[in-house]
């Protein structure tokens, strides 16, 4: 694989907006191998990991600015979001599903950026609800969204196909809420997006909370008692631990609450007992109210990396591959839609030589103090989808 000839990365001290521009054009060309073999859904990568789970980020767009993820300061009125021109069509992003689906992706979730911002997502949902794995099912289609737009437009993401779907909520209380988001935006306007999911059909639907110890970890049980009390097991509440992902979000270690403090709180309260997970590379673990209340999830990416089984790729809204949500650079599969002109067969070909030399594993290196940083900046979040 050549590297695109690219400027050397900024130094840290200069470090606000331009990078983050810089950091998209970070890029690998893919190399298509001069003989390919055919696809039989059996890919593994260098650690013996599958190909299972695609992400999709189909807009870097978003309509909140959660001070985690795109904080205002960077993401602010001059900052150069990427021209319609770059995205991947629909067209495009249903080409490169189907040859993941035939390399072994058996899920795909749409994201972002606030995917329900992508006009007519719902005709991106059916495209790719035409697709089949590579043992002739059809894919597990999901979404994940900050439910902004959900009243509107959840009955049309169903009818279109979307078989599951998924909520962020970081805190019950509005004053909370709204400071994280940081557009003034309701906490009754989610819930009504999550109702909205359910009767689509959507059920169930998962609520993700981003927990930041001192900023809404009082909120772990209101939201724990709210959500089991007003809908049993019709929504799975799961916290996730407060990433290092990207470059803008200052994070810091004391403000990770791990998830094992998470369930002590939760369970002096509601016991709790833990469950098996349902499919292999399952990001949560799962736990069930003892009661009968329903179950909870955590996502432990910090305390308790799950590198071993990750079998997600991440394309990106303008077309790189990215092999880690912590990666710094991205395998520009675009190009081959549309510089190198290549068939179905290439663009499969490519794909099986970029996973099958995939060793990532950023998490557990973190984890044992090894991830020193590499001055090269990781991707951010809202680029690559969550
Ligand atoms: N806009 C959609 C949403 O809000 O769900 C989809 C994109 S968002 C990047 C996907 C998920 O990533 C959200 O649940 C969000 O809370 C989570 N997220 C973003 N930054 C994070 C971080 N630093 N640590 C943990 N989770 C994060």
């Amino acid at each position: 694989m050549g590297e695109a000839s690219l400027p050397p990365p900024p130094s840290r001290k200069t470090a606000t907006v331009i990078p983050i521009a810089e950091q998209r054009h970070r890029t690998l060309l893919p190399r298509v191998p001069a003989q390919t073999r055919p696809a039989n859904g059996m890919l593994i990568d260098a650690l013996g990991r599958p190909l299972r789970d695609l992400r999709i980020s189909v807009t870097d767009r978003c309509n909140f600015r959660c001070s985690y993820c795109m904080p205002k300061a960077v993401f602010d009125r001059d900052y150069a979001f990427l021209p319609q021109s770059s995205l991947l069509s629909f067209e495009e992003i249903t080409r490169l599903a189907r040859a993941f689906a035939a390399h072994g992706v058996k899920k795909i979730r749409l994201t972002g950026g606030e995917p329900t911002l992508r006009k007519h997502l719902e005709t991106l949902v059916s495209m790719l609800g035409e697709l089949r794995s590579a043992d002739g099912e059809p894919l597990d289609l999901t979404l994940t969204t900050n439910g902004s737009l959900l009243t509107k437009k959840a009955k049309a993401l169903a009818d279109a196909g979307l078989k599951r779907i998924t909520v962020s909520l970081d805190a019950l209380d509005d004053a909370i809420f709204q400071r994280m988001n940081d557009v003034g935006f309701p906490v009754a306007d989610v819930l009504a997006g999550i109702d909205a999911a359910l009767v689509a059909g959507l059920a169930p639907v998962k609520v993700n909370m981003v927990v930041k110890r001192g900023t809404n970890d009082g909120e772990i049980l209101p939201m724990a008692r709210w959500f089991r009390e007003h809908y049993g097991s019709a929504v799975v509440l799961r916290f996730i631990e407060y990433m290092d992902v990207g470059e803008t979000n200052g994070w810091r270690m004391d403000h990770v609450l791990p998830s094992r403090e998470l369930i002590e709180r939760i369970a002096s309260a509601y016991p709790l007992q833990p469950i098996d997970a349902q499919t292999d590379g399952e990001t949560a673990q799962r736990w069930r109210y003892v009661d009968g209340g329903g179950e909870i999830g955590v996502i432990s990416s910090v305390t308790q990396a799950f590198c071993r089984d990750c079998n997600r790729a991440r394309l990106s809204t303008e077309g790189k591959l990215y092999l880690c949500l912590f990666a710094t650079q991205g395998h520009d599969l675009r190009h081959l839609l549309r510089e190198a002109d290549a068939s179905d067969e290439q663009i499969g070909g490519a794909l099986a030589e970029i996973w099958t030399h995939r060793s990532d594993r950023y998490s557990e290196l973190r984890g044992a103090g090894l991830a020193a940083p590499s001055g090269q900046r990781k991707v951010e979040m809202h680029y690559i989808g969550g």
